[in-house]
């Protein structure tokens, strides 16, 4: 039923059931590493969610799936406090979505912006801290605020540098993934061996990387693309597009496919390549990632309680259309 035709009672009762709902999935997708539902299907839920409460604005607590990055660390991990928050991200599903966002972002005021493109890496996000160039901890994101020390676990992945060529103190932050023809050679054993198969590379990472015993993630290929830095005075760029190649100079894995654009003929060109070309990428990616070029123009705008204002991902269509609709009139 349209949101505008609830009645506040109908409204208040399917706002409980879906926020239950969307956070028992988020708890075997980002704790578990276990998904029972496709993304579209819980992207659709959570939609849904946004849209009551946005309609019903008494009806959102601060303890909604809406306002919650990812979800709360294992107690097996020690706690990390991060010291720039690490945050989710805005996303939008038609290129007419995106078009919008960045009529706004131009209403508020950013006048015709440089916009880098990126591919959006299935994977879970890392951050990396180096102390006079020495890797010194690893983490996840958590609930954004505290995340699981991994550090062990990091070092056991060839694509992190344990030393950087320059004694810089800093903090970086990717995707860490895993190849999608080692995430098949995973699962083929694990068959053979009788032990459940992992529902996506995006979860055989994150299972992974999330391992007691450091061993296990050896035995596991896993990767990374290194792609922003909280504070990027310490890198001396002005622009995300010069970050990312100054993180390659330094050493790290980057994802050079990134583009600087302005206009929307260009990003809708770049879409639509990356749309064709994904099934032929040796990891997997689920959209595009839009942000905003300028690194000081990044800080002014800021960021909700939960997102970033200068990024919004977009994210491709799920490849089988008559089964998802399927899916979501049975679940939501
Ligand atoms: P997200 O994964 O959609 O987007 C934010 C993340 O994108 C960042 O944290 C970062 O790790 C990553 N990223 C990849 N490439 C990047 C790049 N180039 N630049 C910047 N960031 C990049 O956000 P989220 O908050 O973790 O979770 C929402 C996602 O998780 C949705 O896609 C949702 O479908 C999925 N999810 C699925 C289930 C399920 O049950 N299937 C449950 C919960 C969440």
């Amino acid at each position: 039923k349209p949101v505008a035709q609830l009645t506040i009672e109908q409204a208040t009762h399917e706002v409980k059931e879906l926020s239950l709902q969307v956070e028992q999935w988020g708890r075997e997708y980002y704790e578990n590493d276990n998904p029972s539902v496709e993304d579209y299907v819980y992207d659709r839920a959570y939609q849904r969610l946004v849209e009551l409460e946005q309609a019903f604005p008494e009806l959102q607590s601060p303890d909604s799936p809406t306002q919650q990055v990812g979800a709360a660390t294992s107690s097996d991990f020690a706690k990390v406090e991060h010291a720039n928050p690490m945050l989710s991200m805005g996303d939008v599903f038609s290129v007419a979505e995106l078009m919008d966002f960045n009529e706004r972002l131009q209403r508020n005021g950013v006048d015709n912006p440089e916009y880098n493109l990126e591919l959006k890496i299935d994977g879970l996000a890392i951050s990396l801290v180096y102390e006079n160039g020495k890797f010194v901890q690893g983490s996840t994101r958590g609930d954004g605020r505290i995340g699981e020390d991994i550090t062990r676990n990091i070092k056991k992945i060839k694509s992190v540098p344990q030393t950087l060529p320059e004694p810089l103190t800093i903090e970086v932050r990717g995707e860490c993934y895993m190849p999608k023809e080692a995430f098949a050679k995973l699962n083929e054993q694990r068959e053979a061996q009788g032990q459940p198969v992992f529902a996506n590379p995006r979860n055989a990472a994150a299972g992974s990387l999330r391992q007691l015993d450091p061993r296990v993630t050896a035995n596991r290929e896993l990767s990374t693309f290194i792609y922003y830095v909280p504070d990027f005075q310490t890198l001396g760029v002005t622009t995300q597009s010069a970050a990312l190649e100054r993180l390659s100079e330094l050493g790290f894995n980057v994802n050079l496919n990134n583009k600087v654009v302005t206009t929307q003929e260009e990003i809708k060109a770049y879409i639509d390549e990356y749309t064709n070309k994904r099934n032929d990428l040796e990891y997997g990616i689920d959209g595009i990632v839009e942000k905003v070029n300028d690194l000081a123009l990044q800080e002014e705008l800021g960021s909700t309680v939960k997102v970033p204002r200068w990024e919004i991902a977009y994210k491709f269509p799920p490849e089988e259309a008559t089964t998802v609709l399927r899916e979501i009139e049975w679940t939501v």
